[in-house]
């Protein structure tokens, strides 16, 4: 809504060909032209409720089925609608997260991620391929931004990238190399088991994670539906600037002490698949699984109602009032995540 902070964008996949190929399966999605609505069809022809139809409206709703028809939203419209203007927001000193929400097969990653491209040209730096998601466009585009900003300002840029998963409330390295590499005699495959990694706390800067590397960039994220993963993109900018009245002498020193840091951090997060907040098993560890992972979507969830809630209180549009509790300690991602999901 017009005074939120908070966007919730729908993105409408065709149909797989698995889902194609059974006969029963229609698509019952219907996106209106460029509107924010959509509209989904209840029952099969044999139901009481067939025929209803349901509207649902959100801050943004992108088609994604059929690329010949008009209103046709492929990865760069649906990353210049979501996670482009965050580059501003990141210039701007803000914090920011953006959440890629659904059941397993619903296509976040592909939103997110996208396709890898099979050719060299595109580690070169190029433009994205047309099948590249969110996270390597906003790379793209915030390295492109920055040479622009730097162009016309004096500005030293610092930009840190973190890539990581949360398991069973456990958070492994997703860009660490030493899991990958082999010493077995064997020719059994070593189990790519990566480490679970310490939550600490900076006093100003807050929650990090400890040991994570930022080096290598192959190794992949396993895709598992049960694990969050969480790119996180910190951009610190100093003004280089000296003409701004305050430095008359030429004390480097004291001119380095009065340069402000401008620090931003925005999460680009891959959830885990939403149909394990229900998901209980027989045996032990999958319920501890699903245990865990209802622990950080369903403390997210309760997170945003809180902050909702909090907005309603307050008026509307000021940040949530102290009455408001916001569990962000009862989850490793809503912990994590807590300086970007605030208000
Ligand atoms: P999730 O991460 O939600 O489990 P995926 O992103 O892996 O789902 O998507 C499931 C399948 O659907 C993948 O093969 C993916 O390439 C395909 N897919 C998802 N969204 C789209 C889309 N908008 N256009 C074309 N194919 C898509
Ligand atoms: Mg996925």
């Amino acid at each position: 809504s017009e005074e939120s902070n908070m966007i919730v964008a729908v993105r409408v996949r065709p149909l797989n060909a698995q889902e194609c190929n059974r006969q029963q399966v229609t698509n019952v999605v219907q996106v209106h032209g460029n509107s924010n609505e959509l509209t989904v069809q209840a029952g099969s022809s044999a139901d009481a409720s067939a025929g209803v139809t349901h509207f649902f409206s959100y801050d943004q709703v992108y088609y994604s089925c059929d690329p010949e028809k008009k209103n046709y939203a492929g990865q760069a419209k649906v990353f210049e609608g979501t996670a482009g203007p965050l580059i501003e927001t990141a210039f701007d000193g803000y914090n920011a997260c953006l959440f890629a929400y659904g059941q397993t097969g619903s296509g976040k990653s592909y939103s997110m991620m996208g396709i890898e491209a099979l050719d060299d040209a595109a580690l070169d730096g190029g433009p994205p391929h047309d099948e590249a998601g969110i996270i390597p466009r906003f790379c793209h585009e915030l390295f492109r931004r920055i040479e622009a900003v730097k162009a016309e300002q004096q500005l030293q840029v610092e930009v840190e990238v973190s890539y990581f998963e949360i398991y069973n409330e456990k958070i492994h390295d997703l860009l660490s190399v030493q899991h990958a590499t082999s010493s077995s005699v064997d020719s059994t495959p070593v189990q790519h088991q990566r480490p679970a990694l310490k939550v600490r706390e900076h006093p100003i800067f807050g929650p990090y994670v400890v040991d994570l590397t930022a080096t290598a960039s192959t190794a992949m994220n396993d895709k598992s539906s049960r694990s969050h993963s969480i790119f996180n993109i910190v951009l610190n900018l100093t003004d280089l600037s000296t003409d701004d009245g305050l430095t008359s002498d030429t004390d480097s020193e004291s001119t380095a002490s009065l340069r402000q840091t401008r620090r931003s951090k925005i999460s680009l997060v891959d959830l885990a698949g939403s149909e394990r907040i229900s998901v209980s098993g027989s045996n032990g560890e999958r319920i501890r699984e699903g245990v865990s992972i209802n622990k950080s979507l369903l403390t997210l969830g309760k997170v945003i109602a809180a902050l909702a809630d909090g907005r309603k209180a307050g008026g509307g549009n000021g940040p949530s009032t102290p009455s408001t509790f916001v569990p962000y300690r009862e989850s490793v991602l809503t912990w994590l995540l807590r300086h970007s999901i605030t208000e």
